[in-house]
């Protein structure tokens, strides 16, 4: 295992939009230790979720982390394949995903990222979701989303577009160093994690 260079903001393979992967190279071994290591990397960096592209990777796999305080989806305990030590985040390995919007309205948090360190912005986005997907083990799943988990979700799987969450910042004075955010802005009930 091991820690992988988290690509930033500015450098190309953030800017395309993955390739698909095969049942064949879901089995395969270069595969299975990019899991690993992305596991290893967002640790290590303390993040909340990560896309393969964000190590350098331009294949569509994302690791998400979901908040467990969510009631409305208590059957993603037992669905987890690793759970954080800490319990807060009950943490999902997303294969080829597809998003559904099942609510267009929006609910807005402040987002961070691993490819864009030092800054936080404030995001909205449809507030519910369906992300259709691969699991490790090849079957189809389906998961309903929404609040903080589909921005989750949803910052994550735009890396897999080429997308990063500072496009989709509607109101540029809402982007925020980490210092003046964690001064000014957090105690309004802010969201912290990087993703
Ligand atoms: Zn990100």
């Amino acid at each position: 295992m091991a820690v992988r260079e988290v690509l930033k903001m500015g450098h190309p393979t953030l800017r395309v939009k993955a390739e698909l992967i095969s049942q064949e190279e879901l089995q395969s071994p270069d595969f299975k230790q990019l899991i690993q290591d992305m596991f290893e990397t967002m640790e290590e960096e303390q993040g909340i979720g990560i896309a393969a592209p964000q190590v350098g990777i331009s294949k569509q796999v994302a690791i998400v982390g979901i908040p467990n305080e969510n009631p409305r989806y208590p059957e993603l305990e037992e669905e987890s394949k690793n759970s954080d030590e800490e319990d807060d985040f009950t943490i999902l390995v997303v294969v080829n995903p597809k998003v559904t919007i099942t609510d267009p309205e929006t609910s807005g948090f402040w987002e961070g990222c691993l490819s864009v360190p030092g800054l936080k912005g404030y995001v909205e986005r449809p507030k519910a979701i369906r992300v259709d997907y691969t699991d490790l083990e090849g079957k189809p799943q389906s998961i309903d989303a929404d609040g903080f988990a589909a921005t989750v979700f949803q910052h994550e799987l735009d890396h897999l577009d080429g997308v990063l969450y500072v496009d989709k910042i509607a109101d540029k004075t809402k982007l925020s160093f980490m210092d003046e955010y964690l001064e000014f802005i957090e105690n309004e009930g802010a969201e912290e994690d990087d993703q």
